[in-house]
């Protein structure tokens, strides 16, 4: 008895999906427009939430990461 494997390879190796969350975690509303992302944890803020007229360049870190080094 002879099996023939057929092709099915699983390519789900290593995927580095960043997965942050939909809503902001300040008012927890799901609009995405002018959402600010967390570099440094899953949270997304509104920019009116953070009191920021426009998205920073480069990376963004929000009040809970800037507080991790103490
Ligand atoms: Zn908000
Ligand atoms: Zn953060």
């Amino acid at each position: 008895m002879r099996v023939t494997e057929e092709d099915a390879s699983d390519d789900d190796a290593g995927s580095e999906v960043s997965q942050h969350d939909e809503a902001c975690a300040i008012c927890h509303k799901e609009d995405e427009c002018d959402m600010l992302l967390c570099d440094g944890c899953p949270k997304a803020f509104h920019l009116s939430c953070l009191g920021l007229d426009k998205v920073p360049s480069g990376q963004w870190f929000c009040a809970v990461c800037n507080d991790g080094n103490t």
